[in-house]
């Protein structure tokens, strides 16, 4: 019998985020993560970009569970969408990730359509043909795992996002052993983290970053303001326990941040004295060198904390040069500008900034070469599938896999949307999947089609143009006088004269009308003709079409 199953990555493939994947037999399927992506476009109104969930519906029945690997919104920021679109099948995460799961749902009114389900690690589940082992791995959120796939025609692993950390600060070190021990009976195929297999260097450990804390936060002469990912639970906890060492307070600004200290601790992953936290707005009650400052903005979000602090504008955090500020997070790709023009701000502060690039303040959450090449000895997979990356990462991934003796025939690199067929003797793409993605404003999920782009995109770099008017409706005679209302289009010296232009070419319009009128026709077309006359003159006079919205109403 020649069993096969299919393998469909919906995001993640060839770009960081939006990870979202389904794998499926003949009678049983399982999504693995359902992430987001931030959008580029915020300017247009675009907040998320999600997956297109119109061919996840087909497979509706056969979807018995989704599972979400860890608690990042590129692997979890997606699934109140999917429940929405009619997705229904239960959860299967570890402890936080469910807390994080569960707060999204909540959010959305979603948390009573689907159970969400606990797993320790080392769980197991069986659906339908499939059964699912989950694993530990350290990442920089707590509670991640990789899944263990046993399927009709063998195992699959997919390690999800990770790295091998000596010295996590909480939860369990990866389990090489289980790895080990699959690698040894056989995997079939092997779908592995591609991140960070551009850096050949060992990754310094989570510990390494909190001894280095130590040491900068004891030299520090005012107040201290580290900014970082807020989901990095591990990272928190090493900066409370400094804190409460040098009897200094802690105040967190941001809702993320204070969300996610709330369900570490429902977690038991942080334990704190409530004693050890001050309100922002209370700071400068406090000595400053006894407060450390923890905020989100490490990416440059404009409407950050951080941001209004780097421009001066926070009502409660004003920085001076005896200051130090810490950014202990790395730079997503396709953020570098806003982080630039952050850390520039914060420069003219006058307080000292450290940054992963000049001081040991970061470390990343995914494995870098020599782990990745450990990762591939140890499972010594017949298949490999490099994931979690931009497309060059995949390269690169697909061609260490090789040098650690996947046959070249057996390396598939995979872009989002192409189907994958696996056997027991064979892998090949079979299907492409096209619109992938939806742009949505909001939690809401409220959909901006491309034509709603488009027309913002001309709005926003063309401008509007209105043209208004009353004409009486029965005998089609003009009432006012026509009014030309310019938005955006040029600068105000040149509109009075760019307007009155524009009149004329209307009152011509106008002009003819009223002849065809006296001879007994309305032209109704008079608004389309206005429009195009006017769009005309404007191209001839500013070399641009902008959109000319004609509104004649009838009364
Ligand atoms: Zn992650």
């Amino acid at each position: 019998m020649n069993k096969k199953l299919t393998i469909t990555p919906y995001g993640g493939l060839g770009e960081i985020g939006m990870n979202c994947m389904l794998i499926e037999t003949e009678t049983s399927a399982i999504l693995i993560d359902c992430g987001l992506m931030f959008s580029e476009l915020d300017h247009f109104g675009v907040e998320f970009v999600i997956p297109n969930f119109s061919h996840l519906l087909t497979k509706k029945a056969k979807i018995r569970a989704i599972f979400a690997t860890h608690g990042h919104e590129d692997h979890i920021g997606a699934i109140s969408f999917a429940l929405k679109a009619g997705i229904r099948a239960p959860i299967y995460a570890s402890q936080f990730t469910t807390l994080m799961i569960r707060e999204r749902l909540r959010e959305t009114g979603m948390h009573e359509t689907v159970p969400l389900n606990v797993l320790a690690p080392g769980a197991e589940v069986t659906l339908g043909d499939l059964k699912v082992k989950v694993a530990s791995v350290n990442h920089s959120i707590i509670d991640a795992f990789a899944l263990f796939v046993d399927t009709p025609i063998g195992k699959i692993i997919h390690t999800g996002d990770f790295k091998i950390d000596a010295s996590p600060h909480f939860g369990d070190i990866l389990d090489k052993n289980e790895f080990k021990k699959a690698g040894d009976e056989g995997v079939l195929l092997l779908m592995s983290d591609s991140t960070n297999v551009e850096r050949d260097h060992e990754a310094l450990q989570d510990e390494h970053i909190a001894t280095r804390f130590e040491e900068l936060f004891s030299k520090a002469e005012g107040l201290i303001l580290v900014s970082m990912f807020s989901s990095n639970v591990g990272r928190m906890a090493n900066i409370f326990e400094i804190a409460r060492k040098m009897g200094k307070k802690i105040a967190l600004t941001g809702r993320s941040m204070e969300q996610n200290v709330r369900l570490a601790h429902e977690r038991g992953a942080l334990t704190f004295d409530s004693s050890l936290f001050i309100p922002i707005d209370k700071i400068r009650q406090y000595d400053r060198k006894k407060v450390i400052v923890m905020s989100t903005g490490c990416q440059g979000e404009p409407r950050s904390a951080l941001n209004r602090i780097a421009h001066a504008e926070h009502a409660h955090i004003k920085l001076d040069q005896n200051d130090l500020v810490i950014l202990s997070s790395s730079q997503i790709p396709g953020n570098e500008v806003p982080i630039s023009k952050l850390l520039n701000e914060l420069f003219k502060c006058g307080a000292n900034i450290l940054y992963d690039t000049i001081e040991d303040v970061h470390t990343s959450g995914h494995a870098t070469r020599p782990e990745l090449k450990l990762m591939l000895e140890m499972v010594k997979p017949k298949y490999f599938i490099p994931i979690h990356g931009e497309y060059r990462h995949l390269v690169h991934h697909a061609e260490l896999a090789q040098e650690c003796g996947v046959k070249q025939e057996n390396i598939c690199v995979v872009e989002n949307g192409e189907v994958v067929e696996l056997g027991p003797d064979s892998i090949q793409i079979v299907d492409q999947i096209t619109e992938l993605r939806v742009l949505v404003a909001g939690r809401e999920g409220t959909e901006i089609t491309k034509t709603l782009l488009k027309d913002r995109r001309k709005l926003g770099e063309m401008g509007v143009v209105f043209c208004l008017m009353t004409r009486e409706k029965d005998s089609g005679k003009i009432l006012s006088k026509p009014e030309i209302i310019a938005r955006g289009l040029v600068s105000e010296s040149m509109e009075p004269w760019l307007l009155d232009e524009a009149l004329n070419i209307v009152q011509g319009q106008i002009e003819k009308y009223k002849q065809d009128l006296k001879m007994g026709v309305i032209n109704k077309d008079l608004a389309e003709e206005i429009r195009v006359e006017l769009r005309r003159f404007l191209e001839r006079n500013i070399g641009k079409k902008p959109t000319v919205i004609p509104l004649i109403m009838d009364v």
